[in-house]
């Protein structure tokens, strides 16, 4: 029986990554309010929101003093453009904080209001820059198969899933996509984890070569991977792709959108990974998701020749009515003090560790092939049979089962096929993670039970 919400809302919305058919019958889950690491529906039933939202929560929900940052700022200045002349207070704040934390030498921060736009605008500015150079054949972006990177068109053409591709005629020329770096899935029978990241940098480099390293301008990366399956690639393996990626002067774009303030245990993924970045992009935990806000951080070289084309043709052609926009500037800043002031990527540290023993110990579950993870994000690999990592027909729905199972018991956490992620808000406590994988255990039991019978 669905609720006078529910009703109403199959009746009206298209919701974002559905099973149309499906939703009809079940309708949503209706939300009404949060606080800490809590969300609670309309019958007032409490959940452990262990998805951070959708990895963006950080500071959870309810933090009085992101409302009131918001608050003060809407009443002051509720909006301002930063086009045509114009700037305001809080966007120029916020880029200098971004500057100043970044995790390598940016010289400018361009504003956006989500990650895809971010990521679009990554696409734009490496071909702006590269015809700005002179060299306008050095077009080419190399993603990765399982790659998220958004949604909007080039975006969705870098993410590397087919149901972002397939049924839209993506993706566009010049995106292309090399190996993933999931050892448990691809590699070789007895690879170890550091031949298995040679061997994928050198079918980078035969990629680059084959294509013609005149052509190839950039590569994309997240540190961890997320929603392809939460894939946290072997220790060298970014040392290596970083290494061919200089012989041929190829950029290293990395996408910080879910790994950005904090989620790895450190500031940004790109340190723990030892990723050196030449442009990042970030939204989602930049404003814990409070209001939509997401950044390009640039380069000196790159914002020179942007600065050369624009002496040329007038103009950079480029921007969202919502760059830079005040309240979300406003909100994002006060984010980004709390993250300081109270030490939460120094928290999300020490938290990891019962985080990812627990995760581990999963790992010995009946149902669970891999248990993989890193700071405080992590999935558990359903899998048919361990030895050959056979997963279940994918029309059983396994890993739907047991994240419905987990909905009973309070826990809202999200399948990417058969692997179950967490991503908890940071500020999740020891006593809280406990919580959270003892209900996660019973819904994994639950699903054996229910495979089983
Ligand atoms: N990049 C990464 C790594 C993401 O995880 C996401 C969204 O999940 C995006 C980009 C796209 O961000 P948005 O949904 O805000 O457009």
């Amino acid at each position: 029986m669905l609720s006078n919400l529910a009703v109403r809302d199959v009746e009206t919305l298209v919701h974002p990554y559905t099973n149309l058919a499906t939703f009809r019958e079940q309708g949503p889950l209706v939300i009404e309010r949060g606080e800490g690491i809590y969300v609670y529906d309309t019958a007032g039933k409490p959940y452990i929101e262990g998805l951070a939202g959708l990895w963006c929560t950080s500071l959870g929900f309810a933090n009085a003093e992101l409302v009131e940052a918001a608050r003060e700022q809407m009443a002051k200045l509720p909006f301002s453009q930063i086009f045509a002349g114009r700037s305001h207070d809080p966007a120029i704040a916020l880029g200098e904080k971004l500057k100043e934390i970044a995790p390598a030498a940016i010289s400018k921060v361009f504003f956006c209001s989500s990650g895809s736009e971010a990521n679009d605008t990554q696409v734009k500015l490496v071909w702006y820059m590269n015809n700005a150079l002179g060299r306008p054949a050095k077009k080419k972006i190399i993603s990765r198969i399982k790659a998220y990177h958004g949604v909007t068109i080039a975006s969705a053409s870098l993410t590397g899933l087919t149901a972002n591709h397939a049924d839209f005629d993506l993706p566009i020329a010049n995106i292309l996509h090399t190996a993933c770096p999931h050892h448990y899935r691809f590699a070789e029978a007895g690879e170890s984890e550091e031949a298995f990241a040679t061997r994928l940098a050198a079918e980078l480099e035969e990629m680059i070569l084959r294509e013609g390293p005149e052509t190839v301008a950039a590569f994309i990366a997240e540190p961890v991977m997320g929603a392809g399956g939460v894939i946290v690639p072997p220790r060298t393996y970014f040392p290596k792709i970083q290494a061919v990626l200089e012989r041929y002067d190829v950029m290293m774009i990395a996408d910080e959108v879910i790994c950005g303030f904090g989620r790895l245990g450190t500031l940004f993924g790109s340190t723990a990974l030892d990723i050196r970045p030449d442009s990042i992009s970030v939204a989602k935990a930049l404003s814990s998701a409070y209001l939509p806000i997401g950044a390009v951080m640039i380069p000196e070289r790159m914002y020179q020749a942007m600065l050369d084309e624009s002496r040329k043709i007038g103009t950079f052609g480029h921007g969202y009515t919502y760059s830079g926009h005040p309240v979300a500037a406003a909100v994002a800043l006060k984010t980004l003090e709390i993250y300081e002031r109270d030490d939460i990527v120094g928290h999300a540290a020490r938290v990891a560790v019962p985080f990812q023993r627990r995760l581990k110990a999963l790992a010995e579950h009946p149902l669970i092939g891999e248990a993989r993870g890193m700071g405080l994000v992590g999935a558990l690999e359903i899998v048919a049979d361990k030895a050959s990592k056979a997963p279940y027909p994918t029309a059983k729905g396994v890993g739907a089962r047991c994240t419905a199972l987990a909905l009973e018991e309070g826990l809202i956490v999200r399948n990417l096929g058969d692997s179950v992620a967490l991503c908890p808000p940071l500020i999740i406590t020891e006593a809280q993670v406990d919580d959270m994988f003892d209900r996660l255990t019973r819904a994994l039991d639950g699903t054996r039970d229910w495979i089983a019978a």
